[in-house]
């Protein structure tokens, strides 16, 4: 088998064996391909796509390259939930407790922030003394407990997938979509779960902009879990405004404490409920309906609370001490109106210049810098409320005007955009 061949092959347009898709992958990771050669071989796909057969191929081979997690050993239904990344999502760590009360096991292995999405390992680092990095054991004990444990994505998990994303990342060919579809399944596949629930972000703050490329996203998604006798279910959610109150590593962790001291978003307590709701109703095979009812009453009732904080005191974190020395800039509104939008893309630009976020996977990040929306979309503003809050330790040029600008405030109210747009099965 000769690269060139292969690559020539899919720039016919021709369907590549599994052998094929082996052969390339494969040997990137063994160094025996150049990354000049995988560009092309990538950018072939980019341009001239994958069946659906031979997306499961590239998703088989990159599970292969690494391990891959038996949690048979628990002895009881398991869950995984995968967010493609948005603006203030905290989702997870409201998420993963409410569902362990139930007594369903919730394993997350989660990623950093790259660029400007937040990542949930940044967050849960902004609480002193939460351990990331725990031996298998520990892993598997905690789960065994507590329910839920969230650790850092581990190193040997789809080891083929971090090369190639990488490289996809470098030469700008990361928005594919059996590309996409492959590189998030393959590690959710190792990772273990018969049921994975994954939240799809879609809209200016996430890299899937428009409903259409994320319904075929989701499809694809849904379609390799087939292959692998694996429940997929695939929300699409709007990420055009940030999703809840605060944006920002620490401010994140603090909105979930309020989240179970019942100070909610609505936004927020929706997707929260639903995406809840459909792990609990696929892993105990009940209606979504009574899902919903026993999601609620587990929030109601301060269950969901202990279990959050059971959750982190096990794995060391003292929600009491957060890294969130920093100052405050209070902003006002400077026009009467109604908030029609929040722009999340701007929101999360502002956020990682002022230090949320990095650019390279080994820059330091502040964990106590971001934004606090006090107002949010479909409010009404009188002139001079507060509009929300900025927390800096570092000022940055213009930081007020760029916060005022993310938002669109019109004498007349719109309807709002409801946040979950539609779901796949
Ligand atoms: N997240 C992933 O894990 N892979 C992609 O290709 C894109 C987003």
């Amino acid at each position: 088998m000769k690269a060139i061949e292969i690559i020539c092959k899919k720039n016919l347009k021709e369907k590549l064996s599994y052998d094929e898709i082996k052969y390339m992958v494969n040997n990137y990771v063994k160094n025996k391909i150049s990354d000049h050669t995988m560009s092309e071989f990538l950018w072939a796909i980019y341009y001239n796509g994958l069946s659906m057969d031979e997306t499961y191929y590239l998703t088989d081979v990159m599970i292969k390259s690494g391990e891959v997690i038996d949690l048979s050993s628990l002895n009881k239904k398991v869950v995984d939930k995968h967010s493609t990344g948005g603006v203030g999502d905290k989702i997870t760590l409201i998420v993963s407790p409410i569902v362990a009360s139930s007594g369903i096991c919730v394993p997350k292995m989660s990623g950093r922030s790259l660029g400007l999405t937040g990542g949930t390992v940044d967050k849960l680092e902004s609480i002193t003394g939460y351990k990331l990095k725990i031996s298998k054991k520990d892993f598997l004990n905690e789960l065994d407990k507590v329910g839920c444990a969230v650790i850092s994505q581990s190193e040997s998990i789809a080891v083929a997938d971090k090369k190639i994303y990488a490289l996809r990342d470098e030469i700008g060919a990361v928005d594919s979509i059996p590309l996409i579809a492959s590189s998030i399944m393959s590690k959710k596949i190792a990772s273990g779960s018969d049921i994975i629930v994954i939240d799809l972000k879609v809209g200016k703050g996430a890299f899937m902009k428009n409903i259409k490329d994320a319904t075929k996203l989701a499809k694809t998604m849904v379609n390799i879990g087939k292959y692998y006798n694996k429940k997929v279910i695939c929300t699409l959610s709007d990420m055009n405004t940030p999703l809840g109150r605060n944006i920002g590593n620490s401010l994140e962790v603090k909105e979930a404490i309020d989240f179970f001291d019942k100070k909610y978003d609505k936004r927020l307590y929706e997707l929260v409920v639903y995406i809840s709701s459909l792990m609990i109703s696929a892993a105990k095979g009940i209606s979504q309906r009574k899902a919903k009812s026993l999601v609620i009453n587990l929030i109601e009732s301060g269950h969901a609370k202990n279990k959050f904080r059971e959750w982190i005191r096990y794995q060391g974190g003292d929600l009491s001490k957060l890294k969130d020395k920093c100052k405050k800039y209070i902003v006002v509104s400077p026009i009467n109106g109604y908030v029609n939008a929040i722009d999340s893309l701007s929101i999360a630009k502002l956020v990682y210049d002022l230090g949320a976020g990095r650019h390279k996977k080994t820059d330091n990040i502040d964990y106590a810098v971001g934004v606090t929306l006090n107002k949010t979309i479909g409010e009404k503003v009188i002139k001079g409320d507060i509009l929300g809050v900025i927390y800096y330790n570092k000022k940055l040029e213009n930081m007020e005007q760029k916060f005022i600008d993310s938002y669109r405030i019109d004498r007349k109210k719109r309807n709002v955009k409801k946040i979950i747009i539609k779901t796949i099965k």
